[in-house]
């Protein structure tokens, strides 16, 4: 078998079988491939297509890639979730802990940030002596013992699509709906879940910017699914603008633990309260609307709230930070962003604004570079509000004055306001489930 013929037919538009797809993913991973011809056939498979049969072999090569782990030891249903990355997007965070305090066990592998969106092994790394890296014993029985653990995928975790994802970076061969459906789900199935809620980021902020091409997706991943023998439920959600108030590391965690309290903005309580009752839903805990109930359940009494506190405990993290927040770090500069007219916002470009937050220090330019926690942005003001000439429209924290300025420049560019009121659009837009779609419009 020759790589050169596997790219001629898929660049002519032709099937591929498991034998050629197995040759490709075999030899891509272990540096017999090189890059220049993994990225003519990304390139291929982005112009001519996968069918879903191709998809799951993809998948199903790249879960073979590397090791599979094996949750069987923890007794329940284990459910994953995925989100498919956003900009303030901090639910892990608070749908972990609730999922967990209801019975359900959640043993998370986390990413951590990359270009303009945030990871949240990151996010949980802002909390002081909080790690990340614990061995895979200590994962099973901290599960076991608590109900949750997260942490950082283990190394040779679908070692394929390490490589993979990194090149289709560089090859703008991101956005093709059967490479990301691959990705993402080759990695929840290594990861050794029983069932799996994805949640597809749409808008602005997010690989797929329309409905039609989320729901495709979403279709994808809940086939191959069911390939699996793995349950999966996709909602997807809008990206049009960020998640919440609070973009930045320390900055998120402070607003999911008000989330956990119960008074978090509206929309990351809505999307938290929806993505927890479909993890509950998959562990057979009853009905969308008695998952609902349970969830309001554990996030008013307090339930949710004890099971973060002793996963931060047992993970090395100081507790005294999430009981009084103000204990936090706080950034050097604090700098007001002021609206320049009067009108409503009527768009913010998700992914700038995620880039502005970078800016400030609160992401990684690129692979190696150093996180400052406590850097970020407080938005004052979101789509749909009415603001006023030189009203705040978000506060700028960061240890670095020199980024300041431009922070603020991609910031009001990212801003539109406009006379009118714009519409409202629902947080949730869609369910895609094995029996079709329903949508929220
Ligand atoms: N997230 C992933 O893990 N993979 C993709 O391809 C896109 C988003």
């Amino acid at each position: 078998m020759r790589m050169y013929d596997i790219i001629m037919k898929k660049r002519n538009g032709e099937v591929l079988n498991d034998k050629e797809i197995k040759y490709f993913i075999d030899g891509y991973t272990n540096g017999e491939i090189p890059d220049y011809q993994a990225s003519a056939l990304m390139m291929a498979i982005f112009f001519s297509g996968m069918n879903s049969h191709e998809t799951y072999l993809l998948t199903k090569c790249m879960v073979e890639s590397g090791d599979v782990v094996d949750l069987s030891s923890i007794p329940g249903i284990k459910t994953d979730k995925h989100s498919t990355g956003g900009v303030g997007d901090k639910t892990t965070m608070v749908i972990g802990p609730v999922v967990a305090s209801c019975g359900v066990p959640v043993a998370k592998m986390s990413g951590r940030g990359l270009g303009h969106t945030g990871g949240t092994l990151d996010k949980l790394e802002s909390i002081p002596g909080f790690r990340t890296t614990i061995s895979p014993g200590q994962f099973i029985e901290q599960v076991k013992n608590i109900g949750i653990s997260v942490i950082g995928q283990t190394a040779n975790l679908v070692p394929a699509d390490k490589k993979l994802y990194a090149l289709r970076d560089v090859t703008a061969t991101v956005d093709n709906k059967s490479l990301i459906a691959a990705s993402i789900m080759s990695k929840k199935i290594a990861a050794g879940t029983d069932a799996i809620l994805l949640d597809v980021k749409m808008g602005s902020g997010a690989f797929m910017k329309t409905l039609s091409d989320s729901i495709e997706l979403a279709k994808e991943m809940v086939s191959i699914g069911e390939y699996y023998r793995k349950q999966t439920i996709t909602l997807i959600t809008n990206m049009d603008s960020p998640l919440g108030n609070a973009i930045g590391n320390s900055l998120e965690v402070i607003e999911a633990v008000d989330t956990l309290k119960g008074h978090g903005p509206s929309d990351v309580t809505d999307i938290c309260i929806n993505l927890a009752a479909n993890m509950l839903y998959l562990a057979r805990k009853g009905s969308i609307r008695e998952c609902i109930k349970l969830v309001q359940d554990a996030m008013e009494s307090g339930k949710a709230l004890s099971t973060f506190k002793k996963m931060v405990a047992s993970q090395g993290g100081d507790v005294s930070v999430i009981d009084n927040t103000d204990l936090f770090d706080k950034a050097e500069i604090v700098y007001e962003v002021r609206s320049d007219k009067e009108g409503f916002i009527t768009s913010m470009d998700t992914e700038k604004c995620g880039i502005a937050s970078v800016v400030l220090g609160a992401g990684r330019k690129s692979k190696d570079d150093k996180i400052d926690y406590s850097s970020g942005i407080i938005f004052k003001a979101k789509t749909g509000d009415r603001v006023t000439k030189g009203e705040t429209l978000a506060i700028l924290y960061t240890s670095k004055k020199s980024a300041i300025k431009t922070s603020e420049d991609i910031l009001k560019s990212a801003i539109l306001i406009e006379p009118l009121n714009p519409k409202t659009i629902p947080i949730i837009q869609a369910r895609v489930t094995q029996d079709g779609v329903q949508t929220y419009l």
